[in-house]
């Protein structure tokens, strides 16, 4: 199965609902990374994330980030996703390895410990849209939950999940979120928060083969729910030399000056995608000429 992403609406468009399935992106995740499997599967989450909050997008440039901010050993989590489809990521400890929680399960919350939860919405406009929570658990799918909840008053039911081979490759991998409407009926609600208790896992759900339209049929059974969209995603990254220029641009001339003096190359990684590019004095002299002809 392609990963893919479906967008829905009860026939009451009192609940408005997503739900996408990512195991061939979080595998490709994981492997560019080396992600241990903590950190494969908070990046995992986090990336399904992403991808449905991207959804919500209203321009094709528009971008949402996710920034995870937390104590624990994996510390930062961050994945970028825009309304094409498209997602990026990372762990800043990839080789974090934890015991199980109580639950028997992999411990993501104790892997991000305490700390905090940031979205950023960026319109292409000067300043992006920043809101910050608590995290509540660390566990990804609860904090922003907690998100929806404090810092766009929407009541929200988000479920995530990695699902990994004995091989620690990727079984299954996915989310679903579903946001009742300001004018939804107590009948509604009750009928979603039944569907909720009963609902065992986004995993479970796809290691049976199933597709993210019957997830959401599962979720809002007899709220009797129409497809409104369907597209593919995929982990990108955009990066090139030329954006790594600008980059070093950043470092400001005096930095500059000293790598040309010193004479060395510059190799710089992607912290999306793992790709290299290296820069030479050449490339110094060239920064350091703009910044002084744009000065
Ligand atoms: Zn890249």
């Amino acid at each position: 199965m392609k990963d893919y992403l479906v967008r829905g609406l009860t026939k009451n468009e009192e609940v408005r609902a997503f739900a996408v399935t990512t195991k061939n992106l979080v595998e490709e995740a994981r492997k560019i990374h080396d992600n241990s499997p903590i950190a494969a599967a908070a990046l995992g989450r986090t990336l399904s994330a992403a991808l449905i909050m991207g959804d919500m997008l209203k321009n094709e440039k528009d971008l949402i980030t996710i920034y995870i901010q937390g104590d624990g050993p994996l510390k930062q989590v961050l994945a970028t996703a825009n309304d094409r489809g498209e997602v990026k990521g990372y762990v800043s400890n990839p080789d974090v390895i934890l015991p199980p929680n109580k639950e028997g399960h992999l411990n993501v919350g104790g892997g991000i410990g305490k700390g905090t939860l940031t979205v950023v919405k960026d319109y292409g406009l000067k300043e992006p849209y920043v809101s910050q929570v608590p995290l509540v658990t660390g566990e990804i799918a609860e904090d922003l939950t907690y998100y929806f909840a404090q810092s766009e008053q929407t009541p929200t039911a988000i479920g995530l999940g990695v699902l990994f081979n004995k091989d620690v490759t990727i079984a299954a991998a996915g989310g679903f979120l579903v946001q009742l409407m300001p004018h939804a009926s107590e009948k509604t609600v009750e009928i979603l928060e039944r569907n909720l208790k009963g609902f065992r896992s986004v995993t479970d759900v796809y290691r049976e083969g199933k597709t993210p339209e019957d997830l959401l049929s599962l979720v809002l059974e007899g709220l009797d729910v129409q497809f409104t969209e369907r597209k593919e995603v995929r982990f990108a990254c955009h990066c090139s030399r030329e954006k790594g220029l600008r980059g070093l641009a950043t470092l400001g001339r005096e930095t500059l000056q000293e790598l040309l003096t010193e004479g060395k190359e510059q190799e710089i990684t992607c912290e999306f995608c793992g790709k290299k590019y290296i820069y030479t004095t050449d490339d110094f002299r060239k920064i350091i000429e703009l910044l002084d002809n744009n000065r």
